[in-house]
C-alpha cells in the first residue's frame, strides 16, 4: 500500500496502532511521527485511554515545537485537547460532550462498578497491567476505565456491569475497550463524534485525511468503527490488525493493511513508505 502524499491529517488510534497497550511509543515510531509532523501533516489521536496516559506515552515523547500540530481525543472522544506553541497541553479541552449532570451519572456508575467487582471477587490494584484476578478501576471524570488481567475476566465483568447498569436505570453504558478493558461511558460518546467535530470546525486544517486503527470489527462493535464512519466518503481508512477477513465497515475507503507486519509495526512500515 503506497503512502498518499496528499494526506494532511492522520487520525490514529493509540493502543496496538501506535504503541503496545500501556507502553510508550518506540524510538522509531517517535522519529517517524516527528518527521511526519515536521512535514506539515497534523495528527489527531483518538483513544479510549485518558489524556494523562496519552501525554505520557505519546505526546510528551515528541519534540515540544511539533506538539501544536497534535490533537488528542481522549476517553473515546469525550473531550479533545490541543497543545500550545511551547508544547504544553492547553488547560481546557477544545471540545467536550460531557456536561456536569452527565459527570454525576458517571459518579453513580462507579458504585455499580464497585459492586460488580466485589461480586466477582476481583482484587483492586493500583495501575495497569492488571495481573489475573485483579482489576484497576480508574475514574477519569468523563469515563470509568476498568483494566482486567484476562479476556475471560474482562468479558465476565463487562456482562455483569451491563446487567447492573440496566437495573439501576443509569444513562451510561459499558463497552469493551481493547482486549482487556471495560470502558463505562456516556451513550453518545464515541471516537467518531470527536473526529467529526475536529473536521467540522477545521481544528486540524482542511486537507485530506487518513485513518489508522486496529479495532474495526463491526459485529464486535470495535472502538475504531465510528472513526471510519465519521470521515468524508473516500477517505482511506486502514485496519492494521492481522487475521481472517474481518467484518470491516462498509465505507469506500476501507482497506486492510497487507502486512507482512501488523499493528504498530505495520504502522511503522507504512510511515517508512513516506520516504521510500
Ligand atoms: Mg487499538
Amino acid at each position: 500500500m503506497r503512502w498518499d502524499p496528499e494526506v494532511r491529517l492522520v487520525v490514529a488510534d493509540v493502543d496496538d496502532t501506535l504503541a503496545e497497550p500501556y507502553l510508550p511509543i518506540e524510538t522509531e515510531m517517535r522519529d517517524e511521527l516527528s518527521a511526519l509532523l515536521a512535514a506539515g501533516v497534523k495528527l489527531l489521536l483518538a483513544s479510549g485511554a485518558g489524556i494523562g496516559a496519552i501525554d505520557a506515552r505519546v505526546v510528551s515523547r515528541l519534540p515540544s515545537h511539533l506538539r501544536r500540530e497534535v490533537l488528542v481525543a481522549h476517553c473515546n472522544g469525550a473531550e479533545v485537547y490541543g497543545y500550545g506553541p511551547a508544547g504544553g497541553r492547553l488547560p481546557d479541552p477544545l471540545y467536550s460532550v460531557v456536561t456536569a449532570s452527565q459527570r454525576a451519572q458517571l459518579r453513580s456508575a462507579l458504585h455499580v462498578v464497585e459492586l460488580a467487582v466485589k461480586e466477582l471477587e476481583l482484587r483492586e490494584c493500583e495501575r495497569p497491567p492488571a495481573p489475573p484476578g485483579t482489576v484497576v478501576v480508574d475514574d477519569r471524570g468523563v469515563q470509568l476505565s476498568l483494566d482486567l488481567g484476562s479476556r475471560r475476566e474482562r468479558d465476565t465483568l463487562l456482562d455483569r456491569t451491563r446487567e447492573l447498569l440496566a437495573g439501576g436505570g443509569l444513562a451510561v453504558e459499558a463497552r469493551p475497550g481493547g482486549d482487556l478493558a471495560v470502558d463505562v461511558v456516556l451513550p453518545h460518546v464515541d471516537k467518531g463524534r470527536a473526529v467529526q467535530a475536529v473536521l467540522g470546525c477545521h481544528l486540524a486544517g482542511t486537507g485530506p485525511a487518513e485513518v489508522w486503527g486496529d479495532q474495526f470489527s463491526v459485529s464486535g462493535r470495535g472502538a475504531d468503527v465510528p472513526m471510519a464512519l465519521a470521515v468524508p466518503g473516500g477517505t482511506r481508512v486502514i485496519s492494521f490488525r492481522d487475521g481472517p477477513a474481518p467484518d470491516l465497515p462498509p465505507v469506500p475507503g476501507m482497506r486492510a493493511w497487507p502486512g507482512p507486519t501488523f499493528l504498530h509495526r505495520g504502522v511503522l512500515d507504512h510511515l517508512k513508505g513516506r520516504t521510500r
